[in-house]
């Protein structure tokens, strides 16, 4: 994992910031899926605060007692379902 500096002020946990407007913790949209996805509200940059050199995506059984890894084709076709197909608490986003 790295960060963006330009997405934060001291701390990348606690402080962030938007990198065009420079709004705290601002309001989101998500158009598609991968690192450019999230994005301010306000102005459209991208807040992109921590960036991954490697990801993977796992899929689990019902019980989940089993968990497989999926190609990057699956989990692309996956994120485009992703309040569908993933177990988030209900009040998550
Ligand atoms: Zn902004």
């Amino acid at each position: 994992m790295r960060t963006n500096p330009a997405a934060y002020g001291d701390d990348p946990f606690v402080d962030k910031k938007c990198p065009g407007c420079g709004q705290a913790w601002p309001d989101f949209i998500v158009e598609g899926t991968g690192e450019q996805a999230v994005r301010c509200a306000h102005c459209g940059a991208v807040i992109d605060t921590f960036r991954f050199d490697e990801g993977y995506t796992i899929v689990f059984d019902e019980q989940r007692r089993v968990g497989l890894t999926v190609t990057a084709e699956v989990a692309e076709r996956l994120a485009e379902r992703a309040h569908e197909v993933m177990a988030l608490p209900e009040a998550s986003e």
